[in-house]
């Protein structure tokens, strides 16, 4: 069958003559079974049927690098656990002794290469992401020393022996599982919460009620369905998306806008740093920086190389500062914390882009974050490197497309195409650490972005198959399917090739 045949069943079978899957089929447009010979793989792609009700607060999240699940969600629930503690009755309090964080998979495995002891630590003693001195998290890294905290007026001694690196293997739902306890004396437990890191900074507990927080007006779980609701309501992605964020946390327009603005300059301020500096990064082994290399090497540059090499260093500044434990933004992820800073620095100082259409660019990124985040995942111990470096690009290429005049259509298509290009990416940090291969990886997904977003805006968008609820289902069952030590264990791929014996 050529394509022109092809087409033609394509074009009668979407009308509704012939699809042979089982299943409610997709209402997006897709290749019907019937174009192909032998019918097709023997089942279809079906819409998810899932709600997104998480708001862009949670999504873009300021912390210290270098990881979002393993450094900024410990240490979230650490403080969350703390400030459980100190609500529990005075004798529960006055026999309680000391606290155990017990690490378990992803966590247990990699741990100590993303700081997750120290994060701990530093949520129990007080420290909360947005405001943690990097300071105070190289000052955690004594394993000898022991710091004093009172928590709900009982004095507690905090070290290294809070954390117990416990089975890489388990049973709990979740890789990323971490049992906080407060014991007695004698090592019984007064209290307990199993808690999980899911990805992107986020973490929940067994058992937890339902978070208090509004509805939002415009109902929708995946992206056909927010095509339909912007073809309904007349109104433009960023005006969906302001609103629903409005509603869910019973907040006005400009208390969103200064959420926005604030990881507008997080990132921007992420870039300018990492700029500044160099010499070594931190870890076991000599990792250089290079960010200020590669930027300064490209003013030497003919003007296509030269801007190619501005973004790679945009983004690798912001990498190297998140693996340096600096504060960043989880786009999603602390992992990929790089790739979206890296064009919102080339809107802000290269486009000279208003504020206006770098926040409704910010709202389309939140957009795509948040369906691959629900229809998905968004964590490298899940689905490997493409819910981390490929989402990010995927939200890079949407924020690009969207803050320079791209519609709906073009949006989702520059999303698509950045997505569909990571699909396969593993995780295998070397030694557990975000360096290699994640710095670089930034910079690749932010070029992949800046490509998708040009070629999103300069194709015709309906002779584009491919759509984005289809490649974030092919992600996720891509993610699935890789085997557990691809997904950030680094026990396999660079993570054994890069070590000698
Ligand atoms: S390889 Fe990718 S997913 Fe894994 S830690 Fe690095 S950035 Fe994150």
């Amino acid at each position: 069958m050529d394509r022109r045949d092809f087409l033609k069943v394509a074009a009668f079978s979407t009308l509704g003559l012939g699809l042979t899957c089982t299943g409610t089929p997709a209402l997006a447009r897709g290749i019907p079974a019937k174009a192909f010979p032998g019918g097709g793989p023997g089942r279809c792609f079906v819409l998810p049927k899932n709600q997104v009700v998480v708001p862009l607060l949670d999504l873009f999240k300021i912390g210290p690098g270098p990881s979002s699940s393993h450094t900024l969600a410990p240490l979230r629930i650490a403080s969350n656990f703390r400030e459980t503690v100190a609500a529990l009755p005075k004798d529960v309090l006055a026999r309680a002794e000391r606290f155990e964080a017990h690490l378990y998979g992803s966590l247990s495995a990699t741990g100590r290469g993303h700081r997750t002891d120290r994060a701990v630590l530093a949520g129990l003693l007080g420290q909360k992401p947005e405001t943690c001195d990097p300071k105070v998290m190289d000052a955690l890294a004594d394993e000898k020393a022991v710091f004093p905290t009172v928590i709900g007026g009982k004095a507690f001694r905090i070290a290294h022996s809070v954390v117990v690196w416990d089975a890489v293997e388990h049973s709990y739902p979740f890789s990323n599982t971490l049992v906080m306890r407060l014991v007695d004396a004698k090592g019984a437990a007064l209290f307990e919460r199993e808690y999980y890191s899911p990805g992107g900074g986020f973490f929940a507990w067994k058992g937890q009620p339902p978070a208090k927080r509004g509805t939002p007006r415009h109902v929708f779980g995946n992206m056909a369905e927010f095509r339909k609701l912007a073809k309904d309501t007349g109104k433009p992605l960023h005006q969906l998306m302001l609103e629903n964020e409005m509603d869910i946390l019973g907040v006005g327009e400009a208390e969103v806008f200064k959420h926005l603005d604030m990881v507008l300059k997080t990132m921007a301020d992420g870039v300018d740093l990492g700029l500044s500096e160099t010499g070594l990064l931190p870890g076991p082994f000599e990792m250089h920086r290079k960010a200020r290399v590669l930027f300064d090497k490209a003013r030497a540059m003919g003007e296509a190389d030269g801007f190619m090499q501005r973004v790679s260093s945009y983004a690798i500044a912001v990498s190297e500062g998140n693996a340096a434990g600096r504060l960043a933004v989880t786009a999603p992820t602390l992992g990929s914390a790089g790739t979206m800073p890296a064009l919102v620095y080339v809107m802000q100082n290269e486009l000279k882009l208003p504020r206006d259409a770098m926040r409704k660019g910010m709202l389309a990124a939140g957009l795509v974050g948040l369906l691959c985040k629900t229809n998905a995942s968004v964590a490298g111990a899940e689905v490997g490197c493409q819910g981390e470096i490929g989402v990010a690009s995927a939200m890079a290429a949407a924020m690009m497309a969207y803050a320079t005049g791209a519609d709906l259509a073009a949006t989702e298509l520059a999303a698509t195409i950045a997505l569909e290009h990571h699909l396969g990416m593993s995780c295998d940090p070397v030694g557990g650490f975000v360096l290699i291969p994640c710095i670089e990886r930034n910079a690749f997904g932010a070029l992949k972005a800046y490509n998708a977003a040009l070629m999103a805006k300069s194709e015709i968008v309906e002779q584009h198959w491919e759509d984005l609820d289809r490649v974030v289902a092919a992600m996720l069952e891509t993610g699935k399917a890789l085997p557990p030590q691809f997904r950030e264990m680094g026990t396999a791929g660079l993570g054994v090739t890069m070590v000698d014996c």
